[in-house]
């Protein structure tokens, strides 16, 4: 693995922590079925956790507004820090952060939604927004 690579991971997994944190402060619990009780990292695979109850694989991104999203944690702060910033043209984000502008478009319209989502699996995102636009991200 080369340096800039490394250094990728490095700041996905800081990242992605984060978003756990807010997530899960009292610890994690399935979005499918809520269990907080025999949950355990998946070793194997960064940032997924299995739960006992229903047998299912997730990650921090499960029913919220990252749900299915391949592009890395730190790449969705840096979204969201351009769109505080002022950010408006999908070819910009999708040149700074290195997406395609299909993906800087849909990045823009689900942090967005996020934002205004009374969803209870998206109160870890609209945290991470207000803590971003304070200047208290991470
Ligand atoms: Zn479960």
């Amino acid at each position: 693995m080369n340096d800039s690579k490394a250094q990728e991971q490095f700041e996905n997994t800081i990242a992605r922590k984060w978003f756990e944190r807010l997530r899960w402060e009292d610890g994690v619990s399935c979005p499918t079925c809520h269990n907080l009780h025999g949950i355990y990292a998946r070793n194997c695979l960064e940032g997924y956790h299995r739960c006992q109850e229903c047998n299912r694989d997730f990650t921090v991104r499960h029913h919220s507004v990252m749900r299915s999203s391949h592009v890395p944690y730190y790449k969705w702060v840096q979204a969201i820090e351009w769109i505080r910033d002022g950010g408006s043209m999908k070819s910009e984000l999708a040149e700074k952060i290195g997406v395609t502008k299909t993906t800087a478009s849909r990045l823009i319209k689900r942090i967005e939604d996020g934002k205004v989502s009374t969803d209870q699996n998206n109160a870890f995102f609209r945290e991470a927004v207000r803590l971003i636009n304070e200047g208290e991200g991470i």
